[in-house]
């Protein structure tokens, strides 16, 4: 079965606009995504236009402020600082990655983690692992979600995460442990990787190499979830790090790319946009 993640975003994006329509009666105003972009890189642009067409879709207000290459720390960092104290401002998100000469760390430790809708502000990252309330990142939490939608079962299973970046293979690999997988992640350094890998009953592929995983690394009637986002180097298309053809015969459900994780991070990322203002409100009522 392939999960279509196209499908259950439109679903997830549906709810949330019903809602917003409420809230906005309720509040007197929708919640309010601002989205920043440094510099021009196309991938990054892309992915900045698709948020702003989600949260203009489900009914947010939704602004993105560009900003050049040349803009130094110090400004990016007043800019953030402003936006946290802007009571109409309801979740900030500042598109990854940054030129060189500005400090990721510090530019997402200045997001106020109550604003912080990607889910990567430290206090946001430790909450996650101490099991305590937290936004959770995007791409894991729309994971989670379509493995719940094809109906896989996680608890007792063993899960494998290849790929322990902190924006996806670490909290995705949390997550399937507090849902009771037995989790193992691997690495560039992983020895034998087809023999960890074909045991998985749940494989997760976080890599970034064009059709990296191959049938003989896919245990039978396993759920492969691929989260690549690659060009073919043979044809230019779009593509993940699981080989879609080959894998998709031993896999019970597999996710496509595009149309797999990606759709799903940006539902999620207006489901913790709607989160992050309820919060708000009601701490305010
Ligand atoms: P990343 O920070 O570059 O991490 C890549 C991970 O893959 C590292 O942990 C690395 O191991 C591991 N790795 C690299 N080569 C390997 C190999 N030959 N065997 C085993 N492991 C290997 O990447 P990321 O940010 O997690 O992103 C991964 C992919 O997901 C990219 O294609 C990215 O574009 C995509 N992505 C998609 C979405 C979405 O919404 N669909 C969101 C985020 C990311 P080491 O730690 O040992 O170096």
């Amino acid at each position: 079965m392939v999960i279509s993640g196209t499908q259950l975003a439109k679903e997830i994006k549906e709810k949330v606009r019903s809602q917003v329509e409420e809230v906005k009666t309720k509040y007197g105003r929708p919640p309010h995504l601002v989205v920043i972009l440094v510099g021009e890189d196309p991938a990054s642009q892309s992915y900045v236009k698709g948020k702003g067409k989600d949260a203009e879709e489900v009914g947010f207000k939704s602004t993105t402020i560009l900003k050049p290459e040349t803009i130094s720390e110090g400004e990016l960092l007043e800019l953030i600082k402003s936006l946290n104290t802007d009571e109409e401002v309801d979740g900030i998100l500042v598109q990854l990655p940054l030129p060189k000469h500005i400090d990721e760390e510090k530019v997402i430790e200045t997001i106020d983690k109550s604003k912080d809708v990607d889910g990567f502000h430290p206090a946001n990252v430790a909450a996650l692992w101490q099991k305590m309330p937290c936004t959770y990142p995007c791409t894991p939490k729309g994971i989670i979600k379509l493995l719940d939608k094809a109906g896989v079962e996680i608890a007792g299973k063993k899960a494998v995460v290849i790929g322990r970046s902190n924006i996806v293979g670490l909290p995705v690999a949390k997550m399937l442990l507090d849902r009771n997988a037995t989790v193992t992640i691997a690495h560039s350094r992983t020895q034998d990787l087809p023999k960890v890998t074909s045991e998985a009953d749940i494989l997760i592929v976080a890599i970034g190499r064009p059709k990296f995983v191959t049938e003989d690394m896919v245990k039978d009637g396993a759920a492969v979830i691929d989260v690549g986002v690659n060009r073919d180097p043979g044809n230019g298309k779009l593509c993940g790090d699981v080989n879609f053809e080959e894998c998709e015969k031993k896999a019970s459900v597999i996710t496509p790319v595009p149309g797999g994780v990606g759709p799903m991070t940006r539902a999620c990322l207006m489901e913790n946009t709607l989160e992050c203002f309820l919060k708000k409100q009601n701490k305010n009522n």
